[in-house]
């Protein structure tokens, strides 16, 4: 355990691996033109592959068309032919873009080899992958886990589902490269093979049921991660989460626990006022950090924290290493933010509360006096299960957005509720209805594309016009 995993270990693994995806000469289509689409296909052009891009979006709304075409990509812009997803060897799928899409559905049928961006990438990077999943904390837990393996001076990548896409990690990677990264349930849709060394399932909460159409098949996407470890890897779970739990009958991998309650065996856990790691069942715990210098709001933080105990802990980081870094570790914008004091009323930016536990974990971050904003756009999602906390601790829910009427409906006579249509009126509402002491909290439990570009934007509207308060 005190040297962890070697690095290099996946060294001949990996080399082996790479022999097997030739890559030149093959056609290969890129479905979806986001961030990873893009580093898709410049991935496997640089390999000598035939690359076509297919996006459903028109031309005119994808910027980087022109520039694709002068380097010699085929390009298909405006809906998906069926003929070009016919005639190839490969198909890359963006994470944006639904297995459930009928030209993806009926090639699959028929037997094609359809793969995502994390699965390619995966395949060619060299190193330790450690892979971090859940409902939410993946950003503030990979991030906090890359600065945690940076500190311990390890050569490390961070990127996925934030940052560089892993394609595009692929040539910085090294044998002795840890890379972190985030993993979404739309790219474990489409995992074949991806096999992290060690994994995290930090929470399995409802999210995305939209796009899943069950809470049952979210949650099985979620335990992919661990589908092809093997009795050499670890998987990091939550104790304390149930649907996280049921992960642990689905792995071959070691397990490791963490809990914010109670002692774990095998796993890290809050005992009293500290942090604590067991290496092994039977051993003694060793103390890692108190928790009160753990810099972040709210307990689900202190989850996180545990989360990457664990998984540096497995990789070999001394204790005094994770804790110098978890006690220098700033919030990740738009996660529980601090904005700003006016008035004695504190205003937090959790734009990216996009789904109602991140939302009820922002609630419990705050003792009562709150007064927060709500809405955006719904993603299939029950907002009753926050009245029990909005009777506890909130004084006004202020909604905005299309999910408005949806909320307001849902939680009619639970708190004051007050429809403010934009961020803007919600923001003057919460204003003149704060006192000295109140908290004003912009953790809305919605998507935020039907009034914003996405969740990032929504965010720092809010700040704009937080700081522009007299
Ligand atoms: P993700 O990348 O999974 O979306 P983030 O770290 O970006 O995770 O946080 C997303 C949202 O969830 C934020 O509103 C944040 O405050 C909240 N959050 C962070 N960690 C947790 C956790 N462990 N459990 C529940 N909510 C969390």
């Amino acid at each position: 355990m005190d040297q962890g995993i070697k690095a290099g270990d996946r060294k001949q693994e990996a080399e082996g691996k790479q022999l097997s995806v030739e890559l030149s000469g093959k056609r290969v289509l890129v479905v979806g033109l986001g961030k990873s689409g893009l580093a898709a296909a410049h991935f496997l052009k640089a390999r000598g592959a035939r690359v076509t891009v297919s996006d459903a979006r028109p031309a005119t709304l994808i910027a980087e068309i022109s520039e694709m075409l002068e380097q010699g990509y085929m390009v298909e812009a405006g809906s998906h032919g069926l003929l070009t997803f016919r005639r190839q060897d490969l198909i890359v799928v963006s994470p944006g873009v639904p297995m459930s899409t009928p030209e993806l559905k009926q090639v699959r049928a028929m037997g094609a080899h359809i793969i995502g961006e994390l699965e390619l990438g995966a395949e060619f990077l060299l190193g330790e992958i450690v892979a971090v999943t859940g409902s939410n904390g993946k950003t503030t837990t990979t991030t906090l886990l890359g600065e945690i393996l940076k500190a311990a001076g390890r050569p490390t990548l961070v990127g996925g589902n934030i940052g560089l896409p892993v394609t595009a990690l692929v040539a910085d990677s090294t044998p002795e490269t840890w890379s972190v990264i985030e993993v979404s349930s739309f790219q474990l849709e489409t995992v074949e093979t991806f096999k992290p060394r060690i994994a995290l399932v930090l929470n399995i909460t409802p999210d995305h049921l939209d796009r899943h159409g069950s809470f049952a098949v979210y949650a099985a996407v979620k335990a992919r991660i661990t589908e092809f470890q093997t009795a050499e890897d670890f998987l990091v779970l939550n104790g304390e989460d149930k649907d996280t739990q049921l992960v642990a009958a689905k792995t071959k991998a070691q397990i490791y626990w963490f809990s914010g309650r109670r002692p774990i065996k095998q796993g890290a856990f809050v005992h009293g006022e500290s942090i604590f790691f067991t290496p092994r069942e039977g051993a003694k715990p060793e103390p890692v950090m108190p928790v009160a210098e753990i810099p972040l709001a709210g307990a689900h933080n202190v989850e996180n924290v545990l989360a990457a105990v664990c998984a540096a802990r497995l990789a070999g980081v001394a204790s005094e290493t994770i804790r110098s870094t978890v006690a220098a570790f700033k919030a990740v914008e738009h996660r529980l933010e601090f904005v700003r004091e006016v008035a004695g009323v504190r205003y937090y930016n959790d734009s990216k509360a996009t789904n109602v536990d991140a939302t009820m974990k922002a609630i419990e971050a705050f003792p009562g006096g709150i007064h927060l904003i709500l809405g955006g756009k719904d993603k299939g999602s029950d907002y009753t299960v926050l009245a029990p906390l909005l009777r506890e601790r909130v004084k006004t829910v202020i909604t905005i957005g299309s999910a408005a009427e949806k909320i307001e409906r849902q939680l009619d006579g639970v708190v004051k509720i007050e429809g403010a249509k934009t961020l803007d009126r919600a923001v003057a509402f919460a204003q003149e209805a704060a006192v000295a002491g109140d908290t004003v909290l912009l953790a809305p439990a919605c998507a935020s594309f039907d009034q914003f570009e996405n969740y990032e934007q929504r965010g720092r509207v809010f700040k704009e016009l937080i700081v522009a308060l007299p």
